[in-house]
């Protein structure tokens, strides 16, 4: 992106004066020192993955000026954030906590409210406050990211334990973790995964969850639930509450690994293909999180531009995706299954042996000799992940288009043929309607699958966002149609996605509402995040 160096004037959040809003900000530089207030007054610069904004969404699917922060202030300990919890209550300035903010795909760190106050809690709070080497536990703040546990795993010779990590390493482990990431070892959803948080309250007090309420525990990071109803849930995919310190198990180190990698012909595989995975997912047969990926992805995840294979407009043509696939190390195929297999030779073994006979009952279906590819093939990045090593070679493919962004539609299903098909079918449909190559991958869980679809698009180019957000929002209503939703989303769709969960005439956001009016009754905290608007916003069109 061209990167204009010009002043801006800092946007102010609607409904306060800018004089009084530049009033405040001075009353809050003074209690935070004013090297930890910034305004967001420069051009706002994109940078990439590693050196990302924190003012704004660096792959913004809209105008970039229209989702970006005031400013943005930088805390180092819980009772700072608590102290900024009140500054924005007093002034009635809407507040948006990241942790590091590179939720790209769906918001990047940019807040929901044009103008809020960005809390970047990463910055400062990135200690990694303890690691149990008996239990395989540690609790982190905001920034300690996937890439820092593990080295820091290493430096310490805790070669018994692995940090799960999802595709990218860069992001914060409680940040992914409220947005319910997923990585792909046994210990892949990370929510299941985390014991404990310490909460601030949108009104200012601080609360720890789970055995964390009882004082002089050891506990906490073992047995999440204490006590009494389970709060943890409210402050995930929330704006409840600012999570200052979240507890997460560790895997064992399962004494070996082996990656796979199994290709299947033709389109119509995938049902077959579903109904193999299923009671080896379910029985843990198939023991990781794992991927069956689309070869267009798999095409475009050598980092290579869409025009190298295709210059024509529309979705890119079958045949040309194969003709592709053909020359690339893995051969032609339409779907790829990416796995591992834990434990010592001999059990991988056992395990790897009925995996290859049901995947082979396919016809077509083969396993791809991994000493056949080039060491910078794709397969090794997922090799390393599913053994808990992070990395960033999962980038490549956002490279498909000049300026390359993307945002993602990811409705979760039951691991079956059918429901496969439907999801499948819908999105290549409207992909084919809107003129967009279609990428999709099924990441599947435990009893459930997330089919993640990336639309990349060219940041710069206005008609092809349109048409990206017009295709978005066609499958996540045709989707619910057919029973299916989101399992997170972007921020301009959360008002979206919030609407389809509307069984008994909208109960579930009727809870949220009174839930959120009681515990934020000035509506500061991420105003509209989840599609959860506080009472001042309600009916004023805030909607998107
Ligand atoms: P943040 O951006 O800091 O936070 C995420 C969300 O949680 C935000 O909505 C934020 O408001 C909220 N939040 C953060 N901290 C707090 C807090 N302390 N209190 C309250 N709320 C808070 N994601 C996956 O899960 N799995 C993948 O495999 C994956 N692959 C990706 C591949 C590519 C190529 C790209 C570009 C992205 C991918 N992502 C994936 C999405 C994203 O990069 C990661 O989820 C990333 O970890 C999220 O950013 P973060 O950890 O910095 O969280």
């Amino acid at each position: 992106k061209p990167i204009r160096d010009r002043q801006r004037l800092p946007v102010v959040p609607q409904g306060i004066e800018r004089d009084d809003f530049l009033a405040a900000l001075e009353d809050l530089k003074a209690k935070m020192g004013h090297e930890f207030v910034e305004i967001n007054d420069k051009a706002l610069k994109d940078g990439w993955y590693m050196e990302h904004p924190n003012t704004h969404d660096m792959m913004t699917i809209l105008d970039e000026e229209e989702l970006v922060a005031s400013a943005v202030v930088y805390p180092s300990t819980t009772e700072e954030v608590q102290q900024i919890v009140l500054w924005a209550n007093k002034h009635r300035i809407p507040i948006f906590p990241i942790s590091m903010g590179r939720n790209l795909g769906y918001g990047g760190a940019a807040p929901r409210v044009r103008g809020s106050v960005t809390l970047d809690l990463g910055k400062r709070m990135n200690k990694i406050l303890d690691i149990n080497p008996e239990d395989y536990t540690c609790l982190v703040e905001p920034g300690v990211s996937f890439y820092a546990l593990h080295e820091v795993l290493k430096e310490k010779g805790y070669d018994h334990m692995w940090v799960d990590t999802p595709d990218l390493g860069g992001g914060s482990i409680l940040g992914n973790t409220l947005d319910r990431g997923v990585g792909y070892t046994p210990y892949g959803d990370h929510w299941a995964c985390h014991s404990g948080l310490e909460v601030v309250l949108p009104t200012g007090e601080i609360i720890r969850t789970g055995m964390g309420a009882l004082p002089g525990n050891n506990t906490w990071q073992a047995f999440p639930y204490g006590f009494g109803p389970y709060s943890d849930g409210l402050f995930s995919q929330s704006n409840f509450g600012i999570v200052t310190k979240m507890g997460m198990t560790l895997m064992p180190n399962p004494g070996g690994y082996e990656s796979f990698m199994y290709t299947f012909q033709k389109e119509e595989d995938l049902g077959p293909l579903m109904e193999i995975i299923r009671p080896l997912r379910i029985g843990m047969i198939l023991e990781n999180v794992a991927q069956v990926r689309h070869v267009a992805q798999g095409i475009a995840a050598q980092g290579l531009p869409r025009s190298k294979f295709y210059q024509g407009s529309g979705s890119i043509p079958d045949e040309v995706l194969h003709t592709a696939a053909a020359e690339s190390p893995a051969g032609d195929h339409t779907w790829a299954y990416y796995g591992m297999s834990y434990g010592p030779s001999h059990i991988r073994a056992y395990k790897l042996a009925i995996v290859d006979a049901e995947f082979l009952k396919i016809p077509g279906a083969k396993k791809v000799d991994p000493s056949t590819l080039p060491a910078d093939d794709y397969y090794f990045s997922r090799d390393r992940i599913a053994a808990g090593i992070p990395d960033i070679h999962e980038l490549r493919w956002v490279n498909w288009t000049p300026n390359g962004a993307h945002i993602a539609f990811s409705p979760v299903s039951p691991i079956r043929s059918a429901d496969a098909m439907k999801l499948f079918g819908l999105g290549k449909k409207l992909h084919q309607q809107y003129g967009i190559d279609f990428f999709p991958a099924f990441i599947v869980g435990l009893r459930e699958m997330h089919l993640i679809v990336e639309i990349v698009f060219d940041r710069d180019d206005t008609e092809r966002k349109q048409a990206a957000m017009d295709c978005l929002r066609d499958m996540i209503d045709q989707a619910a149609a057919l029973g299916y939703g989101e399992y997170r989303t972007h921020l301009v769709l959360m008002d979206q996605v919030a609407s389809t969960y509307s069984w008994g005439d909208g109960a579930l956001m009727k809870f949220n509402e009174r839930l959120k009016d009681a515990l934020d009754p000035n509506g500061i905290l991420a105003p509209g995040k989840s599609g959860i608007w506080p009472k001042r916003y309600r009916g004023r069109g805030w909607e998107m």
